[in-house]
């Protein structure tokens, strides 16, 4: 059966101009809400006003515009089996549903929606125009994303109505829609005092299949924020390389936010989702040949980010000197681009200009559960800072602490950070010890031929004894920067003063895991 009759409530009518006419070209009768009418009556586009069709006007400011049985009964009608009823009742067919909701979504995230703007917003006759067409879609296509418009326009030219793969798939993507839209209103309604809706709604959307996750034998996918809006992982672009996988996405993901936290020009080497060198310089070439010092065996196949564009010279040096899997960047320089394409296996990936992180959501999955929490934004400065020991911090030493401070908060529990001239020299990391993530922190140094002497070190958090300051004091540290607030707090402010070590508290926790 060929399509006769169409339906088109849309609120976002781009395109709709072009693919209404294209159904009257084709001898499709189109039936249509107020708005949507007006606009192709304008266009010189006959349309039947859905209040003369089923001659009852549009309510209640538009609350109660197409919720009829003569829509309903022609949108649901079973085919074959309920032409006697649908004789009976003056309902004809409806085969095709062009809907596209209120901007809930939209209205919401202006900054002066009130409630009342955000409840008025939520559609109702058209989220169960697009149930109804869904779910009858072995007879009704449906809809609801103008992207669709070209593949139904192709069928209907060459078939004079669609496949039924195509309305299967189209009622998919519908019902995927309506319960985003449900959720989304959920979420909103649900927010309570702590900020958290009493249900979650994830509200993500499957961008790519991924070949494998962190094993092989794990089937994987990359789902991405429905609202995405800032310039991140899941906003890039691949400019050549090798497939992403699984543990290249979590590394560049984790490079990036490190890199995103500095003002200055950083380079950022990740490996197994910790940072094995970090360095802010005037320039993201110096940057990067200095983050590379800290630990170049752990750099090996690492993945390095950077929060300004990469010239030509940078990543000249990053493979004359490495073997790296992934480079992601705001932006790549042509000329950039043309020395990279000499090594096509490296994926290189163009995020967009970095701003501050938003406030948003991190997610852990237990095993039956989620955890929630916020994203950890918290930063400090100097004025945040306080000194607990005799000796008082110098302006270089405040430099460089607040430099490892923001580098541990980035680095897995537990988190030790050497550094000297804002980068790194030094990363003691994931271990279950303080003690021992010092003493990996210390032996990198050494390994690496740093002087340990007049080096800063951050821990993210307290140390519950004196044996953490004692080891590092051997080591050649001169000043920690910590979070203080342990019951032993003054045994370790002791120890640091009888080692002549600078020792300020942040009063903030970076744990990480
Ligand atoms: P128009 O601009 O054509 O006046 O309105 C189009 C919008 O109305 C579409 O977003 C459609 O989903 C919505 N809509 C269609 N029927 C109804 C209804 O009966 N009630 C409500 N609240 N919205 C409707």
């Amino acid at each position: 059966m060929s399509i006769q009759r169409a339906l088109i409530s849309v609120s976002n009518k781009n395109g709709v101009i072009d693919f209404a006419q294209f159904l009257v070209d084709n001898n499709i009768d189109i039936i249509s809400t107020d708005g949507t009418a007006k606009l192709l009556i304008e266009n010189n586009i006959p349309v039947i006003e859905v209040s003369d069709y089923t001659r009852f006007p549009e309510i209640m400011a538009g609350r109660v515009k197409t919720l009829n049985p003569k829509i309903h009964g022609g949108i649901l009608a079973r085919r074959g089996i309920d032409e006697d009823i649908m004789a009976q009742n003056n309902i004809k067919p409806i085969d095709l549903v062009i809907v596209n909701l209120y901007p809930f979504q939209a209205t919401i995230a202006k900054t002066d929606c009130t409630l009342e703007d955000a409840i008025e917003n939520i559609d109702i006759g058209g989220s169960a125009m697009l149930r109804s067409s869904a779910k009858n879609y072995t007879s009704v296509t449906v809809i609801v994303n103008n992207t669709d418009y070209q593949k139904v326009m192709d069928e209907i030219s060459e078939l004079g109505n669609t496949t039924l793969e195509t309305r299967a798939m189209l009622a998919l993507k519908t019902f995927e829609h309506t319960a985003m839209y449900d959720g989304a209103i959920a979420n909103y309604l649900g927010k309570n005092k702590n900020g958290f809706s009493n249900t979650i709604n994830l509200q993500f959307n499957k961008a790519q299949s991924i070949r494998y996750g962190e094993n092989p034998h794990q089937k994987a996918a990359f789902y991405v924020e429905s609202n995405l809006s800032e310039s991140c992982l899941a906003s890039s672009i691949q400019c050549q390389g090798k497939e992403m996988s699984y543990n290249n996405m979590a590394d560049a993901d984790a490079a990036l936010e490190c890199v995103r936290s500095f003002n200055k020009p950083c380079c950022v080497i990740v490996k197994h989702a910790n940072p094995c060198g970090i360095a802010i310089r005037n320039n993201i070439n110096n940057a990067y040949l200095d983050a590379f010092k800290t630990d170049p065996t752990s750099a090996f196949g690492g993945i390095i980010a950077f929060n300004r564009v990469l010239d030509k010279n940078t990543a000249q040096n990053i493979i004359d000197k490495q073997f790296v899997e992934v480079i992601i960047a705001p932006s790549v320089q042509t000329q950039a681009k043309q020395i990279l394409s000499t090594k096509q296996n490296i994926r290189v990936l163009e995020c967009g200009n970095l701003n501050t992180a938003k406030p948003s959501l991190d997610y852990r999955r237990v095993t039956g559960g989620l955890l929630v929490q916020d994203k950890d934004l918290g930063i400090i400065t100097e004025d945040d800072i306080k000194c607990v020991s005799d000796l008082t911090p110098t302006k270089d030493q405040i430099e460089d602490l607040l430099f490892a401070w923001k580098v541990a908060k980035v680095v897995k529990s537990n988190a030790i950070v050497y550094a000297k001239n804002k980068m790194t020299i030094g990363i003691g990391a994931g271990q279950m010890s303080r003690v021992y993530s010092a003493r990996i922190a210390g032996m990198k140094a050494t390994d690496a031929d740093f002087i340990i002497d007049s080096c800063v070190m951050a821990s993210d958090a307290f140390f519950p004894f004196r044996d953490g300051i004692d080891s590092v004091a051997q080591a050649g540290i001169k000043a920690i920067i910590q979070p203080g607030g342990s019951i032993r707090d003054k045994q370790v402010i002791k120890a640091a003063n009888e080692h002549g070590i600078t020792m300020v508290f942040t009063g903030m926790r970076h744990f990480k895991h």
